[in-house]
């Protein structure tokens, strides 16, 4: 088969903008996506705001109008499209990367075909893989660690599981759709992380006694109708229909240790150069999120776009 200058694994903000300069380099690419066309952002919930700016979170200086300064998930999905389409982006989607060999160049084999390149860059984010509780019952339907809209949990007593952004959005949200909504937070307060604009909204509700939280509390069972948890050493049972896990997400690290990558320290760091962003494995470069390891807070869209070029620069000076 054709053998690719470089092969990009994941369609999202980030694998897209490499697509692009890979594109303005004329090099022969291809982008290889498990899903949609930027499928974390699909999955993202319905009333997501980014915290960004739009013009933050532009590719290669392309205009992202938006009605308002933060965009909306609807905008970003009809953006990053949008820029697929007109720059006739050579994108297969649906199609998931099982393995990377390096013989001579690199064989990535898909779960339907392979194919050679000479590079490779990983921008599979994080997205992925929840972190688990660990919990008896967290198989269980009512469960989720993929929050969506609020409907759904209307008159019905949900635990929302974090304190970070996701769960404070999300506990809102249902608060304000009628939910009985219960935070269960293993910490002594809301996350440090979450948005200065949102933070005393999440604060007053729980203060008023709107929304109940469980500060030094940790979750131990997950039954049909209620949950038992660890309130600092008090075991408690609480009436539930739904569990909102957001506990977050971490990359797939077996797949960059099959494929040679060096994982640094508790934080599971990718090794790789941060000016090139090649890994110890030659050839091999990383971009976006997944360059945090276990920092997934470390790298956003807006911070690791220029990965893309730097990438870009080191294959095609
Ligand atoms: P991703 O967007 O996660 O893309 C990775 C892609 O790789 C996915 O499409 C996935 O399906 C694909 N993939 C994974 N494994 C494989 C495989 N084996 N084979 C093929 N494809 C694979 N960032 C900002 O900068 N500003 C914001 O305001 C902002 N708001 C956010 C709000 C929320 C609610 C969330 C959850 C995140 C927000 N972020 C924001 C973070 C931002 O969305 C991520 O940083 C961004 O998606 C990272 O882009 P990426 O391309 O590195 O990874």
């Amino acid at each position: 088969g054709k053998l690719f200058d470089v092969i990009i694994i994941g369609a999202g903000p980030i694998g897209i903008n490499c697509a692009l300069e890979a594109k303005k380099k004329k090099l022969s690419y291809l982008v290889i996506e498990k899903g949609p066309l930027v499928n974390s952002l699909y999955n993202y919930p319905a009333n997501m705001q980014f915290f960004s700016t739009s013009e933050k979170l532009e590719l290669d200086n392309i205009p992202f109008i938006s009605k308002d300064p933060k965009p909306s998930k609807q905008e970003a999905l009809e953006y990053y499209r949008r820029i697929a389409v007109s720059n006739g982006l050579n994108i297969n989607l649906f199609e998931k990367v099982l393995s990377v060999d390096q013989i001579k160049n690199f064989k990535v084999t898909t779960d339907t075909c392979s194919y050679h390149a000479k590079n490779i860059i990983v921008s599979t984010g994080f997205y992925d893989l929840p972190n688990k509780m660990n919990v008896k019952g967290e198989e269980l339907p009512k469960l989720t660690h993929y929050y969506n809209d609020p409907h759904l949990y209307a008159f019905q007593n949900v635990a929302v599981i974090g304190a970070s952004n996701s769960a404070v959005d999300a506990a809102l949200e249902i608060y304000r759709k009628g939910g009985h909504v219960t935070m269960i937070i293993r910490g002594d307060s809301i996350g440090d992380r979450v948005k200065y604009w949102v933070k005393p909204d999440i604060e007053n509700r729980i203060k008023e006694g709107s929304i109940k939280a469980y500060y030094n509390s940790e979750v131990k069972e997950i039954l049909e109708d209620n949950i038992v948890i660890n309130h600092g050493g008090k075991i408690i049972k609480i009436e539930n229909d739904f569990v909102v896990a957001l506990t977050g997400y971490r990359p797939d690290f077996s797949f960059l240790k099959s494929i040679g990558v060096e994982l640094v320290g508790e934080k599971q760091i990718p090794t790789y150069d941060d000016i090139t962003m090649e890994t110890n494995v030659k050839g091999l470069f990383l971009a976006g999120v997944i360059c945090g390891g276990l920092e997934t807070h470390k790298w956003f869209i807006e911070n690791s776009r220029v990965h893309a070029s730097q990438i870009m620069d080191t294959i095609a000076p």
